[in-house]
């Protein structure tokens, strides 16, 4: 798609640190880390969101997120891994793309969300049932 930054990084027309490629994904190291090692999954198809992606698509995205994993850990000698994958809230870049990132016991990075409060047990019930009924 023109003037999306990771299709021009697909086409090698902006150059990256590419890990990992396969027919349908690429892994690069991001640009602006959060921590070492931190790589980016993508698509080499342009999908927006994980609403547009076909699920042979995304399957073959986690595929490489775990195929990179274990030697992305040794390299940087990670104590542990997130994977963090953002649609439209909190989605700075349009092109599907799940991040990886190496988690170091002392390096103070947030988790995502905040704070958390115990369930309203009906309201848990409603929600279920109703994605239930949407799944078909
Ligand atoms: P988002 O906020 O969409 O989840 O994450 C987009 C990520 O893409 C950011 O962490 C940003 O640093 C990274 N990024 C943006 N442009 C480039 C680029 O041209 N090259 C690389 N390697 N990473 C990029
Ligand atoms: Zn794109």
């Amino acid at each position: 798609m023109e003037d999306c930054i990771f299709c021009k990084i697909v086409s090698k027309e902006i150059a990256a640190n590419v890990i990992y490629e396969d027919t349908n994904t690429i892994a690069f190291l991001d640009l602006n880390p959060r921590n070492p090692g931190h790589t980016l999954v993508i698509t080499k198809q342009h999908y927006a969101t994980i609403f547009e992606i076909p699920e042979e698509i995304i399957a073959d995205v986690y595929r490489t997120v775990k195929k990179i994993s274990k030697p992305l850990k040794e390299t940087v000698n990670a104590d542990g891994m997130n994977t963090v994958q953002s649609n439209i809230v909190s989605q700075g870049v349009h092109h599907f793309h799940t991040h990886v990132i190496p988690r170091f016991w002392d390096d103070n990075m947030p988790i995502v969300w905040e704070s958390h409060h115990a369930a309203d047990r009906v309201e848990l019930m409603a929600i279920a049932e109703k994605v239930k009924r949407l799944l078909g």
